[in-house]
């Protein structure tokens, strides 16, 4: 199979705008939208989650699929009120809007990469000590029942998506979204994410969202990160 089926198999349809972007990544700017503030550099390099993310993997995932969010949300929000809002504040007031719903769904899928980009670091995972340790054995009981409330809802999601733990006022949980969804709407504060989508994770795992999900909470959870999400 050449490169090209393989794509089109891999990612359906998106294939079409994932070959026509070019390889640089394009630059916001001030003057361009009042969100420029919020576009994000990936946190580390693209081979710095070797071998249980790979640099390929980031080529297509960062460079191609994430940035085709930003560039879409850049020209729909152009010339709108929404202009000149930073991306949150894009999404919440975009949100649940059939006039909107393209903004909406780039603008959150903008908004849910950047988070999982930050969800990740060289050497993370495995059970976490510290604030964030103390808060998931307080609100799941045992880290273990964490872990399994996650794989569950990684594991169930179907179709593209994310898994999260969040923060619902003082009690932590883990829940799902579909697509572009994210818990932002719902009030709840998101401590971590993981895509779900298959071109998250087929370069690497193929098909086995499971061994993907394993290698996730092991191997590449950013505790750090997380813990300072917490209010
Ligand atoms: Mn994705």
């Amino acid at each position: 199979m050449d490169r090209r089926n393989f794509l089109k198999l891999s990612f359906g349809l998106g294939v079409l705008s994932i070959l026509d972007i070019p390889g640089s990544l394009s630059v916001l700017h001030a003057a361009d939208t009042g969100w420029s503030s919020n576009t994000q550099a990936l946190p580390y390099a693209k081979d710095a989650l070797e071998p249980y993310m790979s640099a390929r993997t980031f080529e297509f995932h960062y460079g191609k699929h994430y940035q085709t969010y930003i560039d879409n949300t850049r020209k729909l929000i152009s010339g709108t009120e929404f202009a000149t809002l930073p991306l949150k504040d894009i999404i919440l007031k975009s949100y649940g809007k059939t006039a909107h719903t393209a903004i909406f769904n780039n603008a959150a899928q903008s908004f849910n990469h950047e988070f999982f980009w930050s969800s990740m670091r060289p050497g993370g995972g495995g059970k976490p000590q510290g604030r964030i340790g103390h808060a998931i054995e307080k609100s799941f009981g045992s880290y273990a029942q964490f872990e399994k409330e996650f794989i569950e809802a990684a594991m169930t999601q179907f179709g593209s998506g994310w898994a999260w733990l969040v923060q619902d006022k003082s009690n932590l949980k883990v829940v799902k979204t579909a697509n572009a969804d994210t818990p932002l709407t719902q009030g709840w504060k998101p401590l971590f994410t993981l895509d779900v989508w298959e071109h998250a994770y087929y370069i690497d795992h193929q098909n086995r969202r499971g061994d993907y999900i394993r290698s996730f909470l092991d191997r590449l959870v950013n505790w750090d990160f997380a813990e300072s999400n917490l209010v």
